[in-house]
């Protein structure tokens, strides 16, 4: 329970003088804020280094030795970093390491290669040819449709699978890579369950964490019979 105490009359002196000094820093102050979330807009020296230091498969965090990159919610990039030589490194790199044949993953969130910024690439199985897409400061604005059990598994919590329930439609929003507005669009089936499980990376939540079930892989391949909604020959 939040609780705060009501000013008393005999107080309001001393409210009145600190409320002054406050004017008179608050110039400083305004410029010094401004100062620091220009620096922090940027990419920082750890991220550079991780670019830069990998080479295009990059090392994929996991639960049991990166919790702390995991588990933290990621920053948003912001328009003026889109056309940034760093965002071109992390997309391609991303993309790269997911369609590894080492990894042959359905989607990935940066903060799975070290970098927690809120960026994914999901495989648009309700698109011809279901190409990889790219998207930056992505959010899940809203959800609908029936709730789906199905069968998921995550490049980060390796040897595992579960049951997990996500919702059948999602609404999403996105910086537009031309325009840099935000752009939004519905996504219905598998892929909208794409989208749930790479954008909860984004928040610092797993697959594990919502499961209704989890197995490890040998238990698996008798579990994922029962589970059958609008998804990939090979699940
Ligand atoms: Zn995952």
């Amino acid at each position: 329970m939040l609780s705060i105490r009501p000013a008393r009359i005999a107080d309001l002196p001393r409210i009145m003088t600190v409320l002054e000094a406050a004017k008179g820093i608050s110039k400083i102050s305004i410029v010094l804020l401004l100062c620091l979330a220009g620096c922090y807009s940027g990419w920082t020296p750890r991220e550079r280094q991780i670019l830069s230091a990998s080479d295009s498969l990059m090392y994929v965090t996991v639960l049991q030795a990166d919790s702390a990159i995991l588990r933290t919610p990621s920053a948003e990039i912001g328009a003026r970093l889109l056309r940034s030589g760093e965002l071109a490194t992390l997309k391609a790199k991303m993309l790269h390491t997911v369609m590894d044949p080492s990894q042959d993953g359905v989607g990935i969130a940066a903060p799975q290669v070290g970098i927690n910024r809120r960026a994914i690439w999901v495989q648009r199985f309700d698109k011809p040819g279901e190409p990889f897409e790219f998207y930056v400061d992505v959010r899940i604005d809203s959800t609908g449709g029936e709730i789906l059990h199905g069968p998921e598994g995550c490049l980060s919590v390796p040897p595992m699978r579960g049951i997990v329930p996500r919702h059948g439609i999602v609404h999403v929003s996105y910086l537009d890579p031309d325009s840099g507005g935000r752009a939004s669009e519905t996504v219905e089936g598998y892929t909208a369950i794409i989208f749930q499980h790479e954008c909860d990376h984004l928040g610092g939540i797993l697959y594990i964490d919502r499961a209704d079930s989890v197995f490890v892989s040998e238990a698996w391949a008798a579990e994922r019979e029962a589970y059958n909604y609008d998804r990939p020959e090979w699940w």
